[in-house]
């Protein structure tokens, strides 16, 4: 695999969707990482990333945010909220809003800085009772609550069930999104963002098909 590669099926999944060339977006998720292996895809001329910690992203982000100024960050992790306030400095979006009091955190910083990142919801499209996002029967409020804090919600992220189809959860996101008048989508990973991409994502979350297999133990 690597960048070249995952490029090219992203085109090829774009027009075969009847879509625009670069309409999609590619996040290479870089947890976990060895720097070299992301140095690497920095000087291939990739500006967007991904992360999922907002420690390892203190650690390594700073340097290599000034050797590429135009760099960009997308958190797609669980955020916890008193790492909010560092997170905002962090990133240029964050995927994974998921519960009121994280809304209400965010929305006091975005006061007090006079701007925030760009948000998507994340939405449990599974019903998986480990994993994070709002509910669908409560998607449609809470995006109400957000907006009524004045937060930037660009639309929704789903992680779907690793033992299921995921075609049917990238529709189900489209539809929420589309009654909620969201243009945003992040949805896709590895083993399924051509599937994604069919379904309308603006964003696909590519980790190891770029960098290969993550070693957690480096983290
Ligand atoms: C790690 C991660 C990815 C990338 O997964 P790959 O299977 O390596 O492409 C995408 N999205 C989220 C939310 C992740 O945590």
């Amino acid at each position: 695999m690597g960048l070249a590669q995952i490029k090219a099926r992203l085109r090829a999944a774009e027009a075969s969707a009847g879509r625009a060339a670069g309409s999609v977006n590619l996040i290479a998720v870089s947890k976990v990482q060895p720097p070299e292996r992301v140095e690497a895809v920095l000087r291939e001329g990739h500006r967007l990333f991904g992360e999922n910690y907002v420690q390892e992203t203190q650690g390594k982000w700073p340097a290599w945010r000034e050797a590429f100024p135009d760099a960009s960050v997308h958190m797609i992790g669980p955020l916890q909220t008193n790492k909010a306030k560092v997170a905002v400095d962090l990133f240029e979006a964050i995927h994974t809003l998921d519960r009121p009091s994280l809304a209400t955190k965010l929305a006091t910083l975005a006061q007090a800085r006079g701007q925030s990142p760009d948000l998507f919801v994340q939405v449990n499209t599974g019903l998986e009772p480990q994993k994070a996002g709002v509910l669908p029967d409560d998607l449609d409020a809470f995006i109400a609550q957000a907006r009524g804090m004045d937060l930037p919600v660009i639309g929704l992220m789903c992680i779907p069930p690793e033992d299921e189809d995921a075609a049917p959860h990238f529709a189900a996101l489209a539809d929420m999104a589309a009654r909620n008048g969201l243009t945003g989508l992040s949805m896709g990973m590895s083993s399924d963002f051509e599937a994604a991409v069919a379904a309308g994502a603006t964003h696909v979350r590519v980790g190891s098909a770029i960098f290969g297999a993550r070693d957690y133990a480096n983290r």
